[in-house]
């Protein structure tokens, strides 16, 4: 269903005839009241779409139809839409004569878990996800941010004497699973496409709607698997000097990795490990052969990083010779890196959404979480990624309060208010787009 008829486009563009032309001193003010003006209009077809596809989450790299949802709405457009790139994955372009090339990046992919949120557009549907049948709900808000990725692609052509150059619209799969960034690069994002000169991207939650919060540098936490195997040789537990016990070699690594971490890591550094699976044994009276410990790795700085390894691997080595056990098998599975806002594009953008947003723009600091909207910065493209919030201010204030904060983004209550959060979404990636311009036309 093409949600955007062409008269549509009317509004914004009428807005925009009135605006000063591009390359002027961005005067955000009248930008501000012709972009709520295009969104306003828009408002109700986006709230459709918002719903739909809350209403029908598809996993990672199962985002088949919600991918064709954004294929229409972009092709509706006027936009040349490029379909499964990085398999489920989706490019839209549109060129609007010479100037730098600007990414717009959305996420397609939901979670496996049951949505409770009571909502009349709840989803209920469930699939199959690695053999085992699950609910899959939009609980860390993607549905926004493609409600949004739509809206700013709208209210962007509305403005387009505002800006020259083209505009790199990606739908992503797969962002839960860190993994559809890497997907789309290794399916010639950008090669088979023009390499985009910034990129933005934006997500939902944590604090109330209206508000829009960044970070200058590092953004997103580095995330490590974990996979370390202890070698013993099992036994009868009543003859435990007859075997050598792959338990105790967990144990001891479970405590002392943590060591690495407040004895050795700088303390006013960021770096977690975290072990959240161990897999050993069947019954009470026998040692078994071995022991597997699953975990997690985060830090924000590649230096902390290289120590946290450092130190995870020689702990575990040292625990299995305490045992005179085999070398422990260890695998570090590299993850996602920590995202990095551009300072240059951060303070362009920064202008911009102030004048817009006043003191509902908060600088914050990085979150220990991680999003792989980082493989496109690691790629070369100077980049940024802002925080938009999704809850009614007062329940909000109520729910601090009482010492029982509001259900956040994974959490099966996670209800973001649409219209507003939408809304701020959509005006805020419009600005920082056209701020990347602006700025990029006047160094000329
Ligand atoms: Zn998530
Ligand atoms: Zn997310």
């Amino acid at each position: 269903m093409n949600l955007f008829a062409k008269p549509l486009l009317a509004s914004a563009a009428l807005y925009a005839a009135i605006l000063p032309p591009a390359h002027a001193e961005l005067d955000v003010g009248r930008l501000k009241t012709a972009i709520e003006t295009s969104i306003e209009a828009d408002y109700p077809k986006l709230d459709a779409l918002y719903k739909e596809i809350h209403a029908h989450p598809e996993l990672a790299f199962q985002e088949v139809k919600t991918a064709a949802k954004l294929a229409a709405e972009m092709q509706a457009l006027g936009f040349d839409v490029t379909e499964r790139v990085g398999k489920t994955g989706l490019v839209a372009i549109y060129k609007n004569g010479d100037g730098p090339t600007i990414m717009v990046r959305t996420e397609l992919d939901a979670l496996p878990m049951e949505e409770k949120t009571g909502l009349p557009y709840a989803s209920r549907d469930q699939t199959n996800w690695n053999g085992r049948d699950t609910f899959v709900a939009h609980s860390c808000g993607h549905d926004i941010h493609m409600a949004s990725w739509v809206g700013t692609a709208k209210t962007l052509l509305g403005l387009k004497d505002q800006w020259h150059g083209g505009l790199m619209f990606i739908a992503q799969p797969a962002e839960e699973i860190a993994s559809g960034a890497k997907a789309m690069l290794a399916d010639g994002l950008f090669t088979r496409f023009n390499k985009p000169d910034f990129a933005f991207a934006l997500h939902s939650g944590g604090v109330p709607y209206g508000y829009v919060s960044y970070r200058v540098g590092i953004g997103s936490s580095n995330a490590d698997g974990l996979y370390i195997k202890f070698i013993g040789r099992g036994g009868h537990g009543a003859v435990p000097q007859r075997t050598i016990d792959p338990v105790m070699m967990a144990a001891r690594f479970i405590v002392d990795v943590q060591t690495v971490i407040s004895r050795e890591q700088d303390p006013t550094e960021f770096g977690i490990v975290t072990v959240g699976a161990v897999h050993s044994g069947t019954v009470g009276n026998i040692i078994p052969d071995d022991a597997l410990l699953l975990g997690t790795i985060r830090s924000f700085k590649p230096e902390v990083r290289a120590k946290m390894l450092a130190g995870i691997e020689r702990t575990a080595k040292a625990v299995a010779a305490m045992s005179d056990a085999p070398a422990p098998d260890i695998r570090i599975g590299e993850g996602t890196k920590a995202v990095i806002n551009d300072p240059a594009v951060v303070a362009t953008a920064e202008k911009a959404l102030k004048a817009a947003f006043g003191d509902k723009l908060r600088l914050t600091p990085a979150n220990t979480t991680s999003e792989d909207f980082s493989e496109f910065a690691g790629a070369g493209v100077p980049s940024m990624m802002f925080n938009i919030g999704v809850y009614e201010p007062e329940k909000w204030t109520a729910a601090n309060r009482s010492g029982t904060p509001l259900a956040g983004n994974h959490s099966p209550q996670f209800a973001p208010v649409p219209k507003p959060t939408i809304e701020t979404g959509i005006k805020a990636m419009t600005l920082a787009v056209l701020s990347a311009f602006d700025q990029h036309a006047r160094r000329k």
